[in-house]
Formats: C-alpha cells, sequence, structure tokens
C-alpha cells in the first residue's frame, strides 16, 4: 500500500513540498497551523502517511490515530489551552466539510466554544 499520493496537499506538506508552519515534527506525526484560523490556536496534527480519514487510519491498526490525540492534547499543553479546554475534531466526509482528504486532527482553542456546532 502506498502511504503518499503525490496529488495530496498535506502528503506535500508533510514532505517539504509546500510550505506550512510547522509547530510539530515527530516521527510518525506532523502539526502545523491553519492557513484560515478559526480560533486563537488551530493547528492541524497529520500523520505523515496518507489515509484518507481518520477511519481508514484506525483501520489500519497501527496505533495512528492514538498518536494523532496524544499529540494534539501535548500541543495544547503547549499553547496554554490544555487546562481550559479544546476541542478536537476530524472532519470524515464531505458532508461534514472535510476538504483535504487526509486524515488532519483539528486542534482548537483559546476562545470559547458553542454546542451544537454549526
Ligand atoms: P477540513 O475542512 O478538510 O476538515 O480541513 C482542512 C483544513 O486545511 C482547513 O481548515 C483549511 O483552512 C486548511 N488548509 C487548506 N489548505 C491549507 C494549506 O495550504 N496550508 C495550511 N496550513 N492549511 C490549509
Ligand atoms: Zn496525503
Amino acid at each position: 500500500m502506498s502511504t503518499t499520493d503525490p496529488d495530496c496537499l498535506f502528503c506535500k506538506i508533510a514532505s517539504g513540498e509546500v510550505p506550512a508552519e510547522i509547530v510539530r515534527d515527530g516521527g510518525r506525526v506532523l502539526a502545523f497551523r491553519d492557513i484560515n484560523p478559526q480560533a486563537p490556536t488551530h493547528v492541524l496534527v497529520i500523520p505523515r502517511e496518507h489515509h484518507p480519514d481518520a477511519v481508514a487510519a484506525a483501520g489500519a491498526g497501527t496505533g495512528l490515530v492514538d498518536e494523532v490525540v496524544r499529540e494534539a492534547h501535548s500541543i495544547a499543553e503547549d499553547e496554554g489551552v490544555a487546562s481550559t479546554g479544546y476541542r478536537l475534531v476530524f472532519n470524515t466526509g464531505s458532508g461534514a466539510g472535510q476538504t483535504v482528504f487526509h486524515l488532519h486532527c483539528h486542534l482548537l482553542g483559546g476562545r470559547g466554544m458553542e454546542w451544537p456546532p454549526g
């Protein structure tokens, strides 16, 4: 199975071909600031491997989604939003607002959040 997709924007960010403001560069996981932030802290946490969404990555059974979530929490601590609370979002499918089909976890924090989301 190929672990990169040459046409995928986030694979290109992972390889350095497309620049991004990197906040974490771990072994299997990378995090960078969203280009269109929806909160004072808005970071995208992705695996370097290409998986179209969180369900596909979870199905691979390699603990990648766990690692993404752990990394998101660690970044929330570094950003000073862990104690007040933060939101992790995996948009899954175009009807839910997914526009980039490479698994990414949105870490949103630094402001109050409403429920239900829009
Ligand atoms: P989705 O809508 O798929 O859940 O989230 C995709 C996110 O990627 C959006 O929040 C969008 O602002 C962000 N994004 C799209 N293109 C780029 C880019 O080139 N660089 C960065 N840093 N973020 C991007
Ligand atoms: Zn990709």
